[in-house]
């Protein structure tokens, strides 16, 4: 299935340390790793921690909650929990909450108000929104700071296990603010490599401190789910667009997450909102959409993968977006990069090759959001090509650099006759952080040959 998606047009596999353990993400690593040998684009790997996340506990079965029963929650494990009660895993509970609050579970499918506190780690509720609960459901707690570090102790585990499996991106649950960002880059030290981090903007306070995350860390998910329980869900547009725009600003990766194509999970086709709601990221000038449900238990994964391309696809035809060149320069790289954009859609050039090892200056390219010309980027390292997978508009490929540069030129336009559909004639631009020696940058322009 993952080669089947792969071929579909799949660029990252996200691993939800919600759900699995390391043996099982390790055998979907080393699925990827031995497609990665095979396919012409490599997958990229995105583990996604669990973060501070309250869930209900086991049940002997599933419980029917009415609309307007009154149920007991308990936080203890030793209570009996029969027929109307059911444990709620997180011990401050019944102090962070106060008599009128909203407890939602299941992703707001199940809406509770608290009616009585108990001293005896008891609560009583009344159901607002019944429906039936199954075992660990997830839990949100809408407006109220969980008091639970930014990093679990089970996080910290599953970061060491990226780390040592080289994966690619880190993508941090329930950010609350810049602090949580710098206490996982100080967690991954050196050790980390070229690994880059993803914050979850999933409650108030991320969004609250919006800008402090966006500078912080290297891109944000935009993680709809969560959040369209913890804010008021008819403001989740204009986040997802202010979170947009600032990332398109500062020069960061944006995802857009959960519910694109929810009705795929049964349907062999999406509704016409949901294709609309794909769009509406594309115009935003995203980096990813990701898919959540819909190729983890639904039916049609791969025909969720093809349906995003297509959609990606007749979207990106469309000119005038308004997110592109809010960016603002901060350094002289960035400012260079420009240059290259704009001599690029002056020239109406084919592509924009940059030849780089870390990514950087491929960064500083996809942060001025080119129209019309696509980036090619050359690097002669095998994670920084992965991890750019996630760049907007860019192909990534691995190339040996020559000591003469001249000659690794000539090896990428031999690349992109034969890989990326350029022919003898085609002008590029070519930009490159490495091209004529450490710390000189340098634009040309070229015609293949
Ligand atoms: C979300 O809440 O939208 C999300 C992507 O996070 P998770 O799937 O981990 O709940």
């Amino acid at each position: 299935m993952l080669e089947k998606m792969a071929a579909a047009g799949m660029d990252i596999v996200r691993l939800n340390m919600s759900h699995g353990d390391h043996e099982s993400a390790a055998q979907v690593i080393k699925s990827i790793k031995t497609l990665n040998r095979k396919i012409d684009f490599p997958i990229a790997i995105l583990m996604d921690t669990q973060g501070p996340e309250i869930r209900t506990g086991d049940l002997v079965k599933e419980l029917e909650l009415k609309n307007g029963a009154v149920i007991s929650i308990t936080i203890r494990d030793s209570v009996n929990v029969e027929e109307t009660s059911f444990h709620i895993h997180y011990d401050d509970l019944i102090e962070t909450v106060k008599v009128g609050d909203r407890i939602t579970v299941d992703n707001g499918i199940i809406n509770l108000e608290v009616l009585e506190k108990h001293s005896d780690g008891l609560m009583s509720c009344r159901v607002i929104d019944g429906g039936i609960l199954k075992s660990k459901r997830h839990v949100n707690l809408p407006g109220i700071r969980v008091n639970l570090p930014a990093i679990t102790k089970k996080d910290r585990a599953d970061i060491l296990f990226a780390i040592e499996h080289e994966l690619d991106f880190i993508a941090l649950s329930f950010v609350r603010e810049a602090a949580d960002v710098r206490e996982l880059r100080a967690l991954m030290g050196d050790k980390a490599g070229k690994m880059k981090i993803i914050a979850k903007i999933e409650d108030q306070s991320g969004v609250n401190n919006l800008e402090e995350i966006i500078a912080e860390a290297d891109g944000i998910m935009v993680a709809r789910g969560d959040l369209g329980v913890e804010i008021n869900v008819a403001e989740l547009p204009n986040v997802q667009r202010r979170i947009a725009r600032l990332c398109a600003e500062q020069g960061k990766r944006v995802i857009v997450a959960t519910h694109l194509l929810e009705s795929m999970i049964e349907n062999p086709i999406p509704t016409r909102a949901e294709v609309t709601d794909v769009a509406n990221a594309i115009y935003e000038e995203v980096d990813a959409v990701m898919l959540s449900g819909e190729t983890t238990v639904g039916k049609y994964p791969v025909r969720c993968v093809e349906q995003l391309v297509a959609i990606a696809s007749a979207t990106e035809k469309t000119q005038g977006l308004e997110f592109t060149r809010n960016l603002i320069c901060r350094d002289d790289k960035q400012h260079l990069a420009l240059t290259a954009v704009n001599l690029a859609e002056s020239l109406g050039a084919m592509g924009i090759i940059v030849i780089t090892r870390r990514g950087y200056m491929a960064d500083y390219i996809t942060n001025c959001h080119p129209q019309n010309t696509r980036i090619y980027a050359f690097t002669n390292d095998s994670q920084t090509r992965r991890r750019l997978m996630l760049n907007r508009n860019l192909s990534p490929f691995r190339t040996a650099f020559s000591s003469d540069p001249e000659k690794t030129l000539q090896t990428t336009f031999n690349v992109l006759k034969k890989r990326a559909g350029l022919t003898a004639g085609d002008k590029v631009v070519v930009i490159s952080d490495v091209l004529a020696g450490s710390g000189i940058d340098a634009i040309q322009i070229r015609t293949l040959p």
